[in-house]
């Protein structure tokens, strides 16, 4: 029996680091928490169960996740404290330190069972569920109703990565790659389309490996194709692809069909051959301009963008000069960029040459400097232009919300038009985002 059967309903908090990844199984939790009678509440308040889903990826997202623990180890000392996702998965043993009380911890390839591991106990005993993740076959399938609050859904058709990048703690996190099967991917978006959702956006961990483990085998651009025969009011976006894997057939999709928006964010991480070997990418700098510039031609509207991991070890002067260089001769729209953080465990946390944090912020804040200057150009061509928006917020006569292409824009709105895609002019650029004019009557 339940500890908490007989009783009124358990108050359940959730709080969430990290990637999309995590965004959606935290929605997945919070579906079968509410399916099984448990009332969800803000994590900053009192709650009978704590559910914190860790991310592991840089040091500073694991000392968030630390801190979150604490918080909810003292918050209410007689509440379950359930620890999960990537920090979780690798450091169990740091969280168990941390003092007090250890929380129950549940590794990524037990997150399906989660909800019931929290609901079945009633005190916060010393518990590991942790499984041996570099074995892990079988993906996790945590069914999502929605994501309150959101006008973009998640759907996450993949976990895992195969790949051992000499900076990446995510392979020892995550497990190997793992694909959902076509019927439940169909399902759960299905089930999001008649929740009213207007655009889905495709995660995982690694989705340009989405198939391989399939039996038989398949590609994301199959999985793709079968979506977007799902028919209906609603748009896809793929949220990041390797280069590599971005195939012809899929790019024929995003030629044919507008409901694939044409986004694609390419993870680069450095401009430089040299560094890229050090990183055990599996490409050369030569093979991903050829990419992005096959894509900017065959889809000149679209947003482009990169990944780019600044001051990994050894990285000189000139190899930084190098990336800066060939980022600044791409057609990209924007960059992410990151400060290299050592992660121990990896390859690249035991390397020579660690850049010391001084010269890192000013590598940083140049390639951000070279972000907001890509943004403003590729903005200042869409003035003038008409594109679809998904209004996201209305607010006192004022829409907000993110073009196909990953604008984001502002324009007046008499009525509250959130939820709704609609045709809006491109008429100014502003510092965020660019100024529209709503074509009323157009859809
Ligand atoms: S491809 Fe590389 S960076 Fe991406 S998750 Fe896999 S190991 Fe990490």
């Amino acid at each position: 029996m339940s500890a908490h059967d007989n009783a009124k309903a358990p108050r359940v908090a959730i709080t969430t680091l990290g990637c999309k990844v995590n965004q959606y199984e935290s929605a997945a939790f919070a579906t079968a928490f509410a399916e099984k009678g448990a009332a969800l509440v803000p994590f900053s308040g009192p709650a009978d169960i704590y559910v914190i889903n860790t991310c592991a990826v840089t040091g500073k997202a694991a000392a968030e996740s630390r801190r979150l623990v604490r918080r909810a180890l003292r918050r209410n000392p007689g509440a379950r404290v359930v620890v999960t996702g990537c920090y979780a998965q690798v450091a169990s043993k740091e969280i168990r330190a941390l003092g007090g009380r250890p929380p129950c911890i549940v590794g990524n390839g037990c997150k399906d069972q989660l909800v019931d591991i929290a609901l079945e106990h009633g005190a916060s005993d010393l518990e590991l569920y942790l499984g041996d993740i570099g074995r892990q076959r079988r993906i996790a399938h945590l069914p999502v109703a929605g994501f309150p609050g959101r006008t973009r859904a998640y759907l996450k058709i993949q976990d895992g990565c195969d790949r051992f990048c000499s900076y990446c703690i995510v392979p020892y996190a995550r497990g190997p790659s793992r694909s959902l099967a076509a019927a439940d991917v169909l399902a759960q978006a299905r089930r999001l389309i008649d929740s009213g959702y207007r655009e889905i956006v495709l995660t995982g961990i690694h989705i340009g490996l989405y198939g391989l483990d399939c039996e038989p085998p398949s590609d994301l651009a199959s999985l793709v194709r079968r979506l977007l025969a799902l028919g209906g009011d609603i748009r896809f976006r793929i949220s990041s692809l390797e280069s590599a894997e971005i195939s012809e057939e899929l790019l024929d999709l995003f030629v044919a069909s507008p409901r694939l928006v044409p986004h694609l964010h390419i993870p680069l991480q450095s401009g430089d051959d040299r560094v890229l070997r050090r990183m055990n990418r599996p490409y050369a700098t030569a093979e991903y301009a050829q990419v992005v510039e096959r894509i900017a031609t065959r889809l000149p509207e679209a947003a482009i963008g990169a990944d780019v991991l600044v001051g990994f070890p050894g990285e000189s002067e000139e190899e930084f000069e190098a990336t800066c260089a060939f980022l600044a001769r791409l057609p990209l729209a924007y960059l992410h960029v990151f400060p290299y953080s050592r992660r121990p465990g990896t390859v690249a946390a035991e390397m020579a040459g660690q850049v010391p944090a001084k010269v890192k912020e000013e590598r940083v804040a140049r390639l951000r400097r070279l972000d907001e200057e890509l943004r403003r150009a590729f903005r200042a061509r869409f003035v003038g232009r008409v594109r679809p928006v998904l209004v996201e917020r209305w607010r006192r006569g004022e829409a907000r919300g993110l073009t196909d292409n990953y604008i984001p824009v502002c324009f007046p709105a008499p009525r509250n038009l959130a939820n709704q895609v609609v045709r809006v002019r491109l008429v100014a650029c502003e510092d965020k985002g660019m100024l529209g004019d709503w074509l009323e009557g157009e859809g």
